[in-house]
């Protein structure tokens, strides 16, 4: 029995009182009231699969991450300017999951923050603001984030790349020019860098940094060619740039065989972001870096943040990290993930209008078009299935430059039974298209 307000009543109360740049998902949007595993509850009480929440990494009310941040939050909460043991410890066990290399943390509150600080580490380290981004993608909502994304700048209400900011093609192995996974497609993007770094050397510059999710999101659920990261940052590197990997929201073992997507591509950052799974949906972030770059951001300024490492924070981060252990998520995400890229594979060949299945683990991305041929981007029949799965009480979203992509990225509890239900859905979704 809910007493809430009525969904009329509150998007009333949104219009008045917030901005219109918040947009709400669906024709009819969802008013939703509680979560639970991978599920989501109405105000009716009636249940959705969430195939959307990569945040809520653990499952939505993990009961372990849940005690830890009351039991915390009623004895208490600080900053890091006290000595604590949560602090400490959350930053060993963290740091452990990575390479020796990278041994410094920073722990602030959103994904946003972390690269944003990530961007000022990489300007102390090398002396320059030249920062290069690949085409599509996303990384934040802060001023620096908002000119390092071209899924912005080049967007709609994007003012163009700014005089400091460099795109570099996007390795899109199945729209981009360079098709497939074959041993040379890695090599022949990460050429693309060579002429960014010309043209700055001829401009007498030198690149600060090189940002890149190890696994493209917001650019359409891209898994690059192997070799591609390690020939990019060598060539960023032997320019005096360094390395960035946003693992915002591919982290924690959604990709499977690794805990970090980098890992996928056999290279070692000298800077990696973290959020969104981090904290199961309490806002926290992180930035890991080297001690050299750490050394670096050392120049008599203090870097202060009020929420950053509180111990709150830290108890909630360790419960995520213990529970991605005990229930071995990150071997489930694997199990779960390549059993529904194989099915979903299996369909590619029974319906024209599903042009590629592509992913790792619980991070998968569906390309629609209406012609295998021509790729044409099946926009509209994308957004039909999207609802056609919200009304089989499923929650799915679009992603890619033409939102024709079905992005797949549930809570990691997600398992077979759902991807089944999933998959008969999807099914039935294409054959009411006419497929
Ligand atoms: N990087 C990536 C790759 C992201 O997808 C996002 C959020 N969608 C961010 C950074 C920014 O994170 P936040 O929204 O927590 O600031």
């Amino acid at each position: 029995n809910h007493s809430g307000r009525s969904k009329a009543a509150l998007m009333a109360s949104r219009q008045s009182h917030f901005s219109p740049t918040l947009s709400l998902s669906y024709n009819e949007p969802l008013k939703i009231v509680r979560g639970l595993g991978a599920y989501l509850f109405d105000e009716q009480g009636r249940d959705y699969l969430d195939m959307v929440n990569n945040v809520c990494h653990v499952g939505h009310c993990h009961p372990k991450v849940v005690a830890a941040a009351q039991q915390q939050m009623a004895t208490l909460n600080t900053n890091t300017r006290y000595l604590h043991d949560n602090l400490v410890s959350y930053g060993e066990r963290l740091l452990g999951y990575f390479p020796d290399k990278l041994a410094v943390c920073f722990l602030v509150n959103s994904g946003s923050e972390a690269n944003e600080l990530a961007f000022r580490l990489a300007r102390c380290a090398s002396k320059s603001r030249e920062l290069l981004v690949v085409d599509g993608a996303y990384h934040g909502n802060t001023n620096a984030c908002v000119d390092a994304s071209p899924y912005k700048f080049d967007g709609p209400g994007g003012e163009g790349a700014a005089a400091h900011i460099h795109k570099v093609m996007l390795p899109d192995p199945y729209r981009g020019p360079y098709a497939g996974y074959g041993p040379k497609t890695g090599s022949q993007y990460a050429a693309d860098i060579k002429r960014v770094l010309a043209d700055l050397s001829w401009q007498d510059k030198k690149p600060g940094a090189y940002i890149c999710e190890s696994v493209q999101g917001v650019a359409g659920q891209i898994v690059m060619p192997q070799g591609y990261l390690t020939s990019v940052y060598e060539q960023v590197r032997a320019a005096g740039g360094v390395c960035i990997a946003d693992e915002v929201q591919i982290g924690f073992g959604r990709v499977g065989e690794a805990m970090w997507g980098f890992e996928t591509q056999g290279v070692v950052p000298d800077i990696v972001t973290l959020g969104k799974p981090i904290g199961n949906g309490h806002p926290m972030a992180a930035v890991i870096t080297t001690r050299k770059v750490a050394d670096a951001f050392v120049t008599g300024m203090e870097y202060f943040n009020t929420f950053g490492g509180n111990p709150v924070s830290c108890a909630i981060g360790q419960a995520v990290l213990e529970v991605i252990e005990e229930q071995q998520l990150q071997a489930h995400a694997r199990r779960t993930g390549d059993y529904l890229q194989s099915k979903l594979k299996e369909m590619a060949h029974e319906f024209e209008l599903i042009g590629d299945v592509r992913g790792l683990g619980l991070f998968i991305g569906v390309e629609l078009v209406t012609d295998s041929h021509r790729k044409t981007p099946a926009t509209a029949q994308t957004k039909l299935l999207i609802e056609h799965f919200k009304t089989q009480r499923i929650l799915l979203s679009s992603e890619g430059p033409f939102n024709n992509i079905l992005k797949i990225k549930p809570p990691m509890v997600f398992g077979q039974p759902e991807a089944d239900r999933f998959l008969d859905t999807l099914r039935s979704g294409l054959r009411g298209l006419g497929q």
